[in-house]
């Protein structure tokens, strides 16, 4: 079977959306590349390169992507956001696995023994206090992030912090004020184009590594984070094709269906643009569809 184009990158073929506006042939593209860097990571990782060190790469390369939309964003508007100012810090973050063990391996560098300790024990209990809720109450029940420092309002982690915390921006201090205060009638309304392409980020990283861990993985930050700060084999166990994290954790499966759904107009995308002649846009087509079923389990069409 013939292999796809390696990625070329995203600007190359970036066309300027309206002001405003979801850039969906960004997205597309961006889907594109991760289902590229899909084959070539799980080539590497077969020949026994570490996954850290494919997911240290792709963390860096991926943030950079959620990095740029809040930066077009914050320079189309003037946002509240500021050091100290943590309300959007009380909310359930979703991350995906390569994000969760990037960021406890940055948190072993970078954190003093006691500190890290601690942490993993407030990560365990701010999971457990989860656990207990029924999910529609655990959305709204606005627990601080256990990264968050409690004094300066700041990020532990602000480095290695995971693609949706790049999204976070809001027009309104009070407004996300609001939704950690009076979570049932209000909501945090974060800057669409920068949620967005973080989000997006995130995907498409949870994406690149859905070689590992039986599939895509993905869920929420603190329960994830307790997982990997206080089992020293998850990530192992990860590489190895377990999802070792709790499943009660996860979002939904509406999720994997976008995705696939997404995957699939990106990979047509892909098809049409890098391969003119009909064999071999069949073939990439054929790639699609095996990366689909490999990382989702759909099997929708490519139409
Ligand atoms: S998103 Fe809201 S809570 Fe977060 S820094 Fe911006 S204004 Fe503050
Ligand atoms: S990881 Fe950092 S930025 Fe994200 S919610 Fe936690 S404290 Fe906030």
């Amino acid at each position: 079977m013939r292999r796809p184009a390696p990625p070329s990158s995203v600007s190359d073929r970036k066309r300027e959306p309206p002001p405003g506006a979801v850039d969906f042939d960004a997205e597309l593209s961006v889907l594109a590349d991760s289902a590229a860097f899909y084959y070539r990571d799980r080539e590497a990782a077969a020949t026994g390169t570490t996954p850290g060190r494919l997911i240290g790469e792709a963390f860096e390369r991926t943030a950079a992507i959620a990095d740029a939309a809040e930066r077009g964003a914050s320079s189309k508007h003037v946002t509240a956001c500021r050091k100290g100012c943590a309300w959007c810090c009380h909310q359930n973050v979703r991350a995906s696995a390569a994000e969760v063990f990037y960021l406890a391996r940055w948190l072993r560098v970078h954190l003093p023994a006691d500190e890290l300790q601690a942490l993993s024990a407030h990560a365990r209990d701010s999971a457990a206090r989860l656990k207990s809720m029924p999910q529609p109450q655990r959305a709204l029940a606005r627990i601080a992030c256990a990264l968050l420092d409690p004094a300066t309002g700041a990020c532990r982690a602000h480095e290695a912090r995971p693609m949706l915390c790049r999204g976070q921006l809001s027009l309104s201090a009070q407004t996300c004020q609001r939704a950690v205060e009076s979570p049932g009638e209000n909501r945090f309304e974060p800057l669409l184009e920068a949620i967005h392409g973080a989000g997006l980020a995130s995907m498409s990283l949870e994406l690149e590594f859905g070689f590992l861990g039986g599939g895509p993985v993905s869920g929420e930050l603190t329960a994830m984070l307790a997982v990997a700060l206080t089992d020293a084999t998850a990530e192992a166990r990860w590489s190895r094709g377990e999802n070792p994290f709790p499943r009660h954790n996860e979002f939904s499966t509406h999720l994997n269906s976008r995705m696939a759904r997404m995957l699939a107009a990106a990979w047509a995308r892909l098809a049409d643009e890098r391969h003119e002649d009909a064999g071999e846009t069949a073939d990439v087509r054929a790639a699609a569809m095996k990366f689909l079923r490999e990382t989702t389990g759909a099997d929708e069409s490519l139409h």
